[in-house]
């Protein structure tokens, strides 16, 4: 990404920002209309493609152990459905929006299309607390959340898959749900299942493992040996545990982990696999022997070679961006980086690979996963591993042609790129009717 001359600063936001908008969806939104401005998109296409094609807001009455019912609100949107059907994880958490969930689902279409697979966007949550719900509260909450959401999902319609807060369980969960109402087995409806259900080899590690096909190209451009390379991790779930463990198996150091309880560092690595262990007994990486406690503010803007945020939106912005010393930033989370952070890191010569392309590897074998579950035919997870390298590689390669040919940094190329492929597939489908 270095060979680039004079990149532009992406257009059409605000200059001045006393108080930096947050919203999730307003971002996406100016993320779109900079794309949209380079390839001059006609208005009304503009206007299709900034909205979200359908939105369901839903109760979900769940019995709590104690006898008493909680009524929950959940959310499905689908933004957009032009190159397939819907695609995008699931997400339980006391912040969860509307205007979230429709940000993710708008991000989920960009995403989907960098990497060239053939869905569309779409994303769910629920507002709810999860980590004080027991498995069977969260078992009744889920079950009735799917059936809410059962009259648009489907494995030709919009397929759901993990993300913040729910896993492979609640796949099986909302599988099972689904089809005990259709009264016949549909593996197709969810990804992210356990493989013991038709889910895939190497799906639970894809999303690190694919943002470690990105992180390599760009530290060849850069020329960065990852061997050695000091790397920071805020959120120690499926994406960034994985890629701490992924990270370690290249010889990379990692140097500090964060989750909601702190973070901790030690300038001379920290072995991840303690880490898991550390969690998976305590709950948090903060206490583990061997490093020393910090916070995740210090974290972001630790001096490191990758720094990777793998937990929520708007952690990088116009407060911290100019204190941040990585050289690279990879978006494992979907939204980490405001557009005055974006701007920001590109004027100090931070690469930022953007979540649509540096994530893309959890839908990648999402896709897999669904090919596998309808031809009823399951791969070897080296056969697996090997698409999954190819298409990121593949879509890394994309990424850097359109910014050369645009002359814009990773973000902006990658928008150009995905909003230019959703274009064309609106475009040659027409309006209907
Ligand atoms: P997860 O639930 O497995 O883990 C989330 C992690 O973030 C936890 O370690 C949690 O402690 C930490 N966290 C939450 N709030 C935090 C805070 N305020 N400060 C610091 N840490 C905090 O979730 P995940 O699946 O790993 O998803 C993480 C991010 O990656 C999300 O943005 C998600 O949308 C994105 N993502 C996930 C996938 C996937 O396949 N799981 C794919 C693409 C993108």
């Amino acid at each position: 990404m270095a060979t680039v001359a004079k990149p532009a600063v992406p257009p059409l936001i605000p200059r001045i920002a006393p108080r930096e908008d947050l919203n999730p969806f307003r971002i996406a939104q100016i993320q779109f209309d900079m794309a949209a401005e380079f390839l001059k998109l006609d208005p009304g296409l503009r206007q299709i493609l900034r909205t979200p094609k359908r939105v369901l807001e839903v109760s979900i009455p769940t019995k709590m152990d104690n006898g008493q019912v909680k009524v929950l609100t959940g959310f499905r949107v689908q933004h957009n459905i032009s190159r397939g059907p819907g695609k995008g994880g699931i997400r339980f958490h006391p912040n969860v929006t509307l205007d979230e969930v429709k940000a993710l689902a708008a991000w989920m279409t960009w995403k989907t299309a960098t990497v060239n697979v053939p869905f569309g966007g779409a994303k769910g949550g629920v507002i709810c607390d999860p980590k004080r719900m027991s498995k069977s509260e969260l078992e009744r909450m889920t079950r009735r959340y799917a059936s809410e959401i059962l009259p648009i999902i489907g494995p030709s319609m919009d397929i759901p898959a993990p993300d913040v807060y729910t896993d492979a369980q609640t796949m099986a969960w909302i599988m099972d749900t689904y089809a005990m109402t259709v009264g016949h087995s549909a593996h197709g409806v969810v990804t992210g299942k356990p493989v013991s259900i038709g889910g895939s080899a190497g799906r639970s590690e894809a999303t690190a493992r694919g943002l470690l096909y990105v992180v390599e190209e760009a530290c060849k451009l850069k020329k960065i040996s990852l061997r050695g390379a000091s790397v920071a991790i805020q959120g120690f779930g499926n994406a960034g545990a994985t890629a701490a463990r992924l990270f370690a198996e290249k010889k990379a150091k990692i140097i500090a982990l964060g989750d909601t309880r702190g973070a901790v560092t030690n300038p001379r690595g920290i072995d991840p696999i303690k880490a898991i262990r550390y969690k998976e007994r305590s709950g948090t990486v903060v206490g583990m022997p061997g490093a020393s406690r910090f916070s995740n503010d210090e974290l972001l803007t630790m001096k490191c070679d990758i720094l990777i945020p793998a937990a929520l939106e708007n952690v990088i912005t116009l407060h911290n961006a100019e204190a941040v010393k990585a050289r690279i930033v990879a978006e494992a989370a979907n939204g980490p980086t405001t557009p005055h952070a974006d701007e920001i890191l590109a004027r100090r010569g931070i690469t930022v690979l953007p979540d649509i392309l540096a994530n893309a590897g959890g839908v990648t074998v999402s896709y897999f996963e669904w090919a596998q579950d309808l031809q009823g035919f399951f791969w070897q997870v080296q056969e697996v591993n090997s698409k999954l390298e190819f298409v990121m590689r593949r879509a890394f390669n994309d990424v850097h042609e359109s910014m050369r040919k645009f002359h814009v940094y990773p973000r902006a190329a990658a928008y150009i790129l995905a909003v230019g492929r959703v274009a064309d597939a609106t475009l040659v489908r027409g309006l209907f009717p």
